[in-house]
């Protein structure tokens, strides 16, 4: 898996150098990069994550030195390194406490077990709000002094910058936008985490395609129910197919989950006031370049502007995260240099 961004050769790199560490529940993204957020080396590898914590640990280490020589670096070029994990976690004590996606990995320290296997000291964060930094650093968010990012993929994920300031809580916990409370009903839809209403049974990969299954098996009509009943498989990335050749269902569905982010947005732009609002993860249809992106994005300022004071609606940019699925690693290496300041 190739960077999205290219690589600049390591003579025109200005020192010092940062690693970041991306962790996800499928693969480890290590990128090298410098003191301006230019990329100048990647890796990537399975992450193993049935193989447990302490392999990966070791895994992440050794990439890291990895990269270096590669590159053609010393290790003493790498000022630091950044480790951004999957949540929750306790960031003072850089440990994973529980991380969905990687069972078993529970009560983890994963900063210090990284650290010792590539001899740098290592800063722990938050996976998402390390994509929003990356974001805010050399990304979308580049040109603002605050953003609030919303990752869309099998959970909803949330990063709030503010003046080079991640905020990540009292507690480890700030920035979980995916937990924003936007639906109090008695019908309102069950989190992963354990609680209804959140703003991630609504706006995830998942809870789109459970919320077109149930339309499918209450007979909806139309192409994307077609595709499902003849076998294929029901994901966001069929839906938007659907919804592109003008099915009415796959397009109603992802406005409704426009809809729902609108409302979390609102609630969000009203706590932070931040400068930009940022849409990333692999659920974003095809970004600018689909005229499914294109409806979802407007589908949600909409909303926003229904739901906002006017100064915010009018003065607050809402777009789409450029750095695709490198902003965490990029960020991490950027928490890593403010870390070291
Ligand atoms: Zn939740």
């Amino acid at each position: 898996m190739a960077p999205r961004l290219g690589l600049l050769p390591v003579a025109e790199a200005t020192l010092p150098l940062y690693a970041g560490v991306d962790l996800g529940g499928t693969n480890i993204k290590v990128a090298l990069v410098d003191d301006r957020g230019q990329l100048v080396g990647f890796h990537t590898e399975p992450t193993h994550a049935s193989r447990g914590p302490e392999d990966a640990a070791a895994r992440m280490g050794r990439a890291v030195l990895a990269l270096a020589r590669e590159t053609g670096i010393a290790t003493t070029d790498i000022a630091r390194v950044g480790l951004g994990s999957p949540g929750p976690l306790d960031i003072p004590q850089g440990r994973i406490v529980r991380a969905g996606n990687l069972p078993g990995w529970d009560d983890f320290p994963l900063r210090d077990r990284v650290s010792d296997h590539c001899g740098l000291p290592v800063t722990f964060a938050n996976d998402a709000n390390a994509a929003a930094y990356g974001e805010f650093w050399v990304g979308s968010g580049r040109d603002y002094e605050s953003l609030i990012l919303l990752t869309l993929g099998t959970g909803v994920g949330g990063g709030i910058i503010v003046g080079d300031v991640n905020i990540e809580g009292a507690h480890s916990h700030g920035s979980e936008c995916g937990h924003l409370i936007v639906d109090t009903s008695d019908t309102a839809r069950l989190c992963p985490c354990g609680h209804s209403g959140h703003l991630e049974a609504y706006c995830s990969a998942t809870s789109l395609v459970k919320m077109a299954d149930a339309a499918i098996a209450a007979a909806a009509g139309g192409s994307l129910a077609d595709a499902v009943r003849g076998g294929e498989k029901l994901t966001p990335i069929l839906v938007a197919r659907e919804a592109e050749a003008g099915d009415r269902l796959a397009h109603d569905l992802i406005m409704e989950v426009a809809c729902w982010l609108g409302i979390g947005i609102a609630s969000l732009m009203h706590v932070v006031d931040p400068e930009a609002v940022i849409i990333g993860g692999a659920m974003t249809f095809g970004r600018d370049a689909n005229p499914v992106g294109r409806a979802f994005l407007e589908r949600i300022r909409e909303e926003v502007h229904r739901r906002t004071f006017p100064t915010l609606a009018a003065n607050t940019t809402l777009r789409y995260a450029t750095l695709g699925g490198d902003a965490g690693s990029i960020g991490a290496a950027g928490l890593a240099r403010l870390a070291g300041r």
